[in-house]
């Protein structure tokens, strides 16, 4: 059993990202900005941003954090929107979800810019995504591909089996993994709350991509041996040894699971980290223009 170390492939890509970065400094090119815009308090929310900022300035990046309170009116936002997409300073934006329910998230996220949507929610990146044509990729499947590719798993022909179609990971990766490209090429089955006898499809799994947010959902006797696992659940659990008061639970029984797998991911130190790292390497495409080119 191999330990997919996403930690160290998101510190590999991030070393990358920065080399790219002074090199465009030295040729005196603009650097990479990326903007976050935060509404309310919510402590993951909170964290997840300040760690996409810090991110932005190990590698060299401009970073702006544009908070709001959590009566922030959706008008006020879309404004500061279309001054985001307007301002030629910032390459990139994200807009961090969730939003409080009095806004309308459908109709904040169309109002980015595409070609700045470094987030990859746009419909307009969406359906280039599944037409195949250039595109942001979401962060989360965009660092699991990386995750497979950086360590040669054999994708192409393989059964994947996705647990969880949500817009941000099940649904996306289906569609990527279903993809004629490496990582992809695979037979892909596409599950949910109502698949009758998950079970069934995961024991059919060369791979199993787990996103549905219910710690220990995928136990040993779901997964055939020698598979690929994937863990993509973050849920936090209350522990009173840590000083947090929480610690992070995956959708995996990850104890009992990884002596059957031929490589599983951690949680934490697996898919988490390289989320970040793809969304800096969305910025520093953005700033290249690298996408619909
Ligand atoms: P994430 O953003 O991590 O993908 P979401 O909470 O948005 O998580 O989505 C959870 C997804 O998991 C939903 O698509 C839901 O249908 C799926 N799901 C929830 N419970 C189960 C279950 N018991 N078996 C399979 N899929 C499930």
């Amino acid at each position: 059993m191999t330990l997919l170390d996403g930690k160290k492939t998101s510190e590999t890509i991030q070393q990358e990202i920065a080399a790219d970065v002074a090199e465009i400094k030295a040729n005196g090119g603009k650097v990479p900005h990326l903007a976050a815009i935060l509404v309310g308090n919510d402590g993951g929310s909170v964290t997840y941003v300040t760690n996409k900022v810090l991110a932005c300035e190990r590698v060299g990046f401009g970073s702006t954090l544009i908070r709001y309170e959590d009566d922030v009116t959706e008008d006020e936002l879309l404004a500061k929107i279309e001054e985001l997409n307007n301002d030629d300073e910032i390459d990139g934006f994200i807009v961090q979800l969730p939003l409080p329910k009095h806004i309308n998230t459908d109709k904040v996220l169309e109002a980015v810019d595409p070609k700045k949507d470094v987030d990859g929610f746009h419909p307009t990146n969406v359906g280039r995504m599944v037409a195949g044509l250039s595109a942001y990729l979401p962060a989360t499947p965009a660092g699991i591909l990386q995750l497979l590719a950086r360590y040669e798993i054999e994708t192409k022909g393989k059964h994947c089996v996705v647990v969880g179609r949500s817009n941000i990971v099940g649904s996306p990766m289906s569609i990527l993994m279903s993809k004629p490209n490496y990582p992809g090429n695979c037979t892909v089955t596409l599950c949910h709350r109502n698949t009758v006898n998950l079970a069934y499809h995961t024991l059919q799994a060369d791979i199993i991509i787990a996103a549905v947010g219910i710690p220990g959902l995928i136990t040993a006797e779901m997964v055939k041996e020698g598979a690929v696992v994937i863990d993509v659940g973050t849920t936090r659990v209350a522990d009173e040894t840590r000083k947090a008061g929480y610690r992070l639970r995956g959708d995996v029984d990850f104890d009992n699971v990884a002596p059957k797998c031929s490589f599983i991911t951690p949680v934490p130190g697996g898919v988490g980290p390289l989320t970040i790292a793809m969304l800096l390497k969305n910025t520093l495409r953005a700033a290249k223009r690298e996408v619909y080119a």
